[in-house]
């Protein structure tokens, strides 16, 4: 019966993290996958996060199943998160929020509810976009298109080009906005370009389907989450697919949510029904531990604050990286403007090194960056940029 099956292509970028595993030079530099390194390139368990497994492993007292759409107090503490836990949204009920396997999980979810209960919708992402939107769309037969995002040339927002395409989007279909952090341009609207983008979803009539994984890693909590607040003013309906993987380092615990806002209390709860239907027939029920620490940590005034400072220091980290590249290109003798990777958000940058550049910093550098050449920020440090930068340079000239 198997004899038949062609093996699939490698995933781009996780592909990528298994050749870097299997490269024996000890000096080879991962700037592929998504994942935050410290300054000595390692992954570490956030503190606030140690702290709060310590308390877990006291408390704990069972391991029997989570309902469908998990805890309560997890629940509550992400819609305080994304809205602001003032929020009249909260207030009037209007938003349900599951408890997913990570932020694919939710995205997961909200297509199989999109395919179901919108059947005529096509969904809509960014020219480019994460390399795994458009499978997880349509491995549940939801038509993809997208719209304009990147100038490739001024490596800037497209914005003009945005507002043209997606003044093209029927009423009735969903168009995924990244939060914040764009992956994998690290380029995101202005708070105004957020509200001209808000008016004409509503003026269009399309659903806002917001993925937020880097809630944090902007400018900060409150400030990254402007867009999507920015739309509520507009939009009465949204969905939001958001993920703890990189702003509480708990990758491998695949803490997620899947948030619906709905224009009444009613709807929104029905709505939901529908959601936790998805959750059932796909995982059943999510895992605990990763949302048991997130609950531990948004509810403790100690462990919040000491949280808030790990995840401003990841930041600023990361900010200081992006100076230090373009410093130490401009320091190599590399001409080519680079500066605009200053300016940019988040974890990623993209870098405009072409396939074969990429390809040779693989191949006689055994520097690792995802073909598109999508740079991971995060995975530079003080020590790797000098080698980082002279082989940039060597590629280029
Ligand atoms: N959306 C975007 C834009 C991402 O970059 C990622 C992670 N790379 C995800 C969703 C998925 O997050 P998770 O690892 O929590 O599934």
């Amino acid at each position: 019966m198997f004899e038949h099956i062609q093996a699939a292509p490698a995933d781009p970028i996780l592909g990528l993290s298994d050749a870097f595993r299997q490269d024996t030079n000890p000096n080879k530099i991962n700037l592929g996958v998504g994942v935050y390194k410290d300054e000595q390139g390692a992954t570490p368990i956030l503190k606030s996060v140690k702290q709060a497994e310590e308390r877990l492993v006291d408390d704990e007292n069972t391991k029997s199943y989570l309902s469908i759409e998990g805890e309560k107090a997890y629940r509550s503490a992400v819609k305080a998160l994304l809205f602001g836990k003032d929020h009249d949204i909260i207030a009037k009920n209007r938003a349900h929020t599951a408890h997913t396997p990570g932020g694919t999980g939710a995205l997961r979810v909200a297509a199989e509810f999109i395919k179901k209960h919108l059947p005529e919708a096509t969904i809509w992402v960014s020219n480019p976009t994460w390399a795994n939107h458009q499978a997880v769309f349509q491995s549940v037969g939801l038509e993809v298109g997208s719209y304009a995002y990147y100038d490739a040339n001024a490596k800037t927002l497209d914005f003009e080009s945005m507002l043209a395409s997606l003044s093209q989007v029927p009423e009735g279909d969903v168009v995924l906005f990244h939060g914040c952090c764009h992956n994998p341009t690290g380029i995101d609207p202005t708070p105004a370009q957020w509200q001209q983008l808000a008016k004409l979803a509503s003026k269009q009539g399309f659903l806002p389907l917001f993925d937020f994984a880097y809630q944090g890693f902007g400018n900060g909590l409150e400030e990254d989450a402007i867009g999507l607040r920015t739309f509520l003013e507009e939009t009465p309906e949204m969905l939001i697919a958001n993920s703890f993987s990189k702003n509480f380092g708990l990758y491998n615990e695949r803490v997620g949510a899947l948030t619906i806002v709905a224009e009444t209390a009613e709807q929104a709860s029905a709505a939901f029904t529908q959601i936790k239907r998805c959750a059932r027939t796909n995982y059943s029920n999510p895992p605990s531990h990763g949302a048991a620490v997130v609950t531990e940590i948004l509810t403790d005034d100690q462990l919040r604050s000491l949280w808030e400072m790990e995840l401003a220091s990841m930041r600023q980290r990361i900010q200081e990286m992006r100076t230090l590249f373009v410093n130490t290109l401009r320091a190599k003798g590399v001409e080519q403007d680079f500066s605009f990777i200053s300016k940019q958000q988040g974890m990623f940058s993209f870098s405009g090194l072409t396939p074969d550049q990429v390809a040779s910093l693989k191949e006689d550098h055994a520097i690792y960056i995802v073909g598109s050449g999508r740079l991971n920020v995060a995975g530079m440090t003080k020590n790797n940029m000098e080698q980082l930068c002279e082989a940039i340079a060597a590629v280029l000239s």
